[in-house]
């Protein structure tokens, strides 16, 4: 069972609301050069169309934080809504008050604590954004990372463990310096005035069990909206697997407003691909839903032909084609369960549990597909053309079903 979600404020990045009663929200980030204005507007445009309901974008020199400008108006005029947060690093303090109308623009200011400033400027960085975000009444990510840790909060916590008597292993001392650093940094930022509910906190490490342990170490000892992800997660089926499973794994334990799942890119891979599996992501856990799931089993040594890997098939790509007419008309659609399955070993009892399921005959079976729906026999279907059938049956239970 999903554990009751972890109790926050709300955070509102422009008209997105995150925290514990509002749906967790995937947010996504570009890799094109931010002063290439086209194509990063193309590419957050692509996001946004996939379901990203955020996208962060690299805002590293004078040029990117002229870039907001003409990015985010392109996107207005486009009638793309979507909140464009600024990451920052080292020179954010700079560039936020040099620029004060890409500042404005933005819809939230991404910081690392480790990248503010030296040992002498970085209270005094961190100071100037955080005023900055009060006066243009934006909300800040205080984004600690492993990779960029403040070493000087790390060697003091070291050195203090190493003269207990019973000192904790290092890796108690890294989760200890990661909550720290997310955690001074909030108070610091709300001594200076910032509302707790424009702070959103994250401390990404890169191996899964650790990112787990430290996200929950977190979340024990305060309230601030999270934001999970697994940095330096890899590409491809790899980091899929390793971000879903630990960021599945905190939300399950109610930890979490926002998630990005960050995929180094693969060739011919598409950008959004780490939109779409958030996406998945969610929707198998039955946080949100997107889009109606068809149940399908993997086929074995009884599966006939590839006859129900193909319907497998072409329902899913019949769904995505109806789904921008489905979404003008239909409400609750996006929850509709369809099994296909490859005999009657399990395909009845699925199709039974399914909104919609068709069995189809396996290995020595009688030629039938027998239809269920609500969990009751509908229809045996027979012949050549049971695709056309089926996903008429589909169509009547929607508009019938979610008028
Ligand atoms: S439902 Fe039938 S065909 Fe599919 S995996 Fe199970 S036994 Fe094999």
């Amino acid at each position: 069972m999903i554990q009751k979600r972890h109790k926050t404020p709300t955070v509102f990045i422009d008209h997105v609301p995150l925290g514990s009663s509002h749906p967790i929200v995937i947010q996504s980030m570009t890799n094109t050069k931010t002063t290439d204005v086209t194509k990063t507007v193309g590419q957050i445009k692509e996001l946004a169309n996939s379901g990203s309901e955020l996208v962060r974008i690299t805002i590293n020199n004078d040029a990117a934080m002229k870039a907001v400008v003409p990015i985010i108006k392109r996107l207005r005029a486009g009638k793309y809504q979507i909140p464009i947060i600024g990451d920052f690093h080292y020179n954010g303090h700079i560039l936020l008050k040099k620029y004060p109308q890409s500042a404005a623009l933005l819809s939230k200011y991404r910081i690392n604590p480790g990248n503010v400033g030296n040992k002498k400027t970085a209270d005094k960085n961190f100071t100037q954004i955080i005023q900055i975000a009060i006066k243009h009444k934006k909300p800040v990510r205080i984004g600690v990372n492993f990779g960029s840790l403040d070493q000087k909060l790390l060697t003091d916590l070291m050195r203090q463990n190493a003269r207990m008597k019973n000192p904790k292993t290092d890796k108690q001392i890294i989760y200890k310096a990661m909550v720290e650093s997310a955690l001074s940094s909030a108070k610091a930022a709300e001594k200076i005035g910032l509302p707790k509910n424009k702070i959103i906190l994250s401390v990404k490490m890169s191996d899964v069990q650790d990112m787990i342990a430290v996200y929950q170490k977190l979340a024990k000892q305060c309230n601030y909206v999270l934001h999970l992800g697994l940095t330096e997660a890899g590409g491809g089926t790899k980091g899929i697997v390793a971000s879903t499973v630990s960021l599945g794994i905190l939300l399950q334990k109610g930890i979490g407003g926002t998630i990005r799942i960050s995929l180094t890119p693969q060739k011919n891979a598409n950008r959004a691909q780490e939109v779409t599996t958030c996406k998945l992501l969610l929707q198998s856990m039955g946080l949100r839903y997107f889009s109606p799931q068809v149940i399908s089993c993997p086929g074995c040594g009884r599966t006939s032909s590839d006859y129900f890997e193909k319907l497998a098939q072409a329902t899913e790509q019949y769904i995505q084609k109806q789904l921008p007419a489905w979404k003008k008309k239909y409400q609750g659609f996006e929850q509709l369960k369809i099994a296909v399955m490859g005999c009657v070993v399990n395909g009845p009892g699925e199709s039974k549990y399914a909104n919609i399921g068709i069995s189809l005959p396996g290995d020595q079976e009688k030629p039938d597909a027998p239809i269920y729906v609500n969990g009751q026999i509908y229809k045996t279907l027979k012949g050549k053309n049971i695709k056309t059938q089926f996903f008429k049956i589909l169509e009547n239970y929607i508009r019938k079903t979610y008028k």
